[in-house]
């Protein structure tokens, strides 16, 4: 697959900055590993600070021609690369498989999905409207322009190599800003496959960079850069944080999507077949490894034993493999340390009296697969009702009343993605509103699309992606107030 991505020209390896690819000052690289096989993919530069300057200039220089471009300007360059993504969809998504591991069906979803974003942004860059307003003084005009917040750092992770960077670089550059992409080192050859269609799109040089190697190096110079207008970051709660407070010094606007400990509300009235597909689509995507994956099944006493056994007995038929294999439904984790995350909260919950109903083990292919797994019996004191699981596990706790399920669904502080399964048009709207998320799928497993905004309450975050919502983020509002007209 490497070599014939590599004849393709999407097989990059260097950083881009300033248009140019480029390795690291000191020629460090880092590997880049299939964590289906475990083989090494490839070689990338490992840069840090310098680069992150550089790369920074860059962006910086090219705001000043690429701010001032019209928004049909922009809208055309955009579509182009939406073009380009779609035709090489195969290629990317073999690159995504490749290096992230998800089956390649899923692959192509997130090229979909992903390239969805920037298409998006190639229409609503036309429409970043301001306002007149009526004027407290009649020899006054008052306006509202919105001009582009400037140079973007965007830090992303692994879990979509390439949709968690359009959501960011989309908008950004719709709305005329430029940006330094940082992508997750254990997945930087689907960004940079990506940064090369942009190239050929068209898009000047300097206004797509990206940088990858020492994450907190990058960060740092990042933060410190008083050009870096904004920070838009997806990853860690902790790593959110870190960035958060680093902005303070400079001031930065920052969007953040961090952990999400989705709930997933099964109640007594919900239709088993469609809850039960529901939920496997929630909980299993991607191995588990999405921030709104069901992190807590919460289902209703009447319905349990039979939601609990449908559920087994569907898990049961997913085939683990990897991901270019035919019939594939589940890929292998991202790496060791996430298997281990696994293990010990399944041992912590096992130990508090949880049951392990299917799976619980590595699976017999090796490496970092892991059996697809249903544990029943899990209550909220346990640390896998409290932690993001961020696996193939999926945990049933009880409940009675609806009174209860809300209460169980908000004793946390992360708040992102949420599902409930009812029949009921009362309860969904009773619930769908007492639900501290910022998301809610009713009778739904799968909610996420660039046309509706993506963000979290509480600690999952600051923001919103997607939608005309997700362009206020690099949006600044400019009051200009004519006086003695
Ligand atoms: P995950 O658990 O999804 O890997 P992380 O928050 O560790 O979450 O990683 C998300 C992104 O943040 C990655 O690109 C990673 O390299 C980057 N990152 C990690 N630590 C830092 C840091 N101190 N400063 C800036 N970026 C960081």
């Amino acid at each position: 697959v490497a070599s014939k991505l590599n004849s393709s020209g999407l097989l990059r390896t260097q950083g881009l900055i300033g248009g140019k690819w480029s390795d690291a000052y000191d020629g460090k690289t880092i590997k880049v590993y299939n964590p289906a096989t475990g083989e090494s993919i490839a070689d990338v530069a490992c840069m840090g600070g310098r680069e992150t300057n550089d790369a920074i200039s860059a962006a910086y220089t090219a705001y000043r021609s690429w701010s001032k471009t019209t928004a049909a300007e922009r809208s055309k360059f955009l579509r182009k690369w939406y073009d380009l993504l779609m035709a090489h969809k195969e290629e990317l998504a073999q690159l995504i498989t490749l290096e992230q591991g998800k089956t390649l069906k899923e692959s192509i979803g997130e090229i979909n999905y992903g390239a969805g974003f920037i298409e998006f942004s190639a229409e609503e860059a036309k429409r970043v409207y301001g306002d007149i307003i009526p004027a407290p003084l009649s020899d006054r005009r008052l306006f509202v322009l919105k001009q582009p917040v400037g140079v973007v750092g965007a830090i992303t992770p692994w879990n979509f190599p390439l949709a968690m960077i359009t959501r960011k670089v989309g908008p950004a550059l719709a709305c005329g800003c430029t940006v330094v992409i940082k992508p997750s080192e254990l997945t930087p050859l689907t960004a940079l496959a990506a940064a090369e269609l942009s190239i050929q799109a068209g898009i000047p040089a300097g206004v797509v960079n990206v940088v990858m190697g020492n994450a907190p190096e990058i960060g740092d110079s990042l933060l410190a850069s008083p050009q870096v207008r904004k920070i838009t970051f997806t990853g860690s709660t902790a790593v959110g944080k870190k960035l958060m407070a680093g902005s303070a010094e400079t001031v930065k606007k920052v969007s953040l999507e961090l952990g999400g400990n989705a709930p997933c509300i099964v109640f007594d009235d919900a239709d088993l077949d469609v809850a039960v597909k529901g939920t496997l689509a929630a909980k299993f995507r991607n191995s588990g490894q999405t921030c709104v994956c069901a992190n807590r099944i919460i289902v209703q006493d009447g319905i349990y034993e039979k939601f609990a056994n449908a559920l087994r007995d569907a898990v049961l038929n997913m085939k683990v493999g990897d991901g270019f294999s035919e019939d594939v439904a589940q890929g292998p984790l991202i790496n060791e340390a996430a298997v281990q995350k696994v293990e010990s909260l399944i041992h912590d919950a096992t130990s508090k009296g949880a049951k392990v109903i299917l799976g619980g083990k590595r699976h017999s292919l090796g490496f970092t697969f892991y059996e697809p797994t249903v544990i029943s019996d899990v209550n909220i004191d346990m640390r896998i009702s409290r932690e993001e699981v961020f696996g193939p596990v999926a945990p049933l706790l009880r409940f009675k009343t609806e009174e209860d399920a809300i209460r169980i669904a908000n004793d946390t502080n992360a708040g992102l993605g949420s599902y409930v399964f009812t029949n009921s048009i009362q309860r969904s709207w009773r619930v769908a509103e007492a639900l501290e998320y910022g998301l809610v799928g009713v009778n739904e497993g799968v909610i996420s699309t660039e046309v509706a905004p993506f963000g979290g309450f509480k600690q999952s975050g600051l923001g919103r992606e997607g939608s005309k919502y997700g362009m206020d983020e690099y949006l600044e509002i400019k009051y200009v107030c004519m006086g003695n007209m």
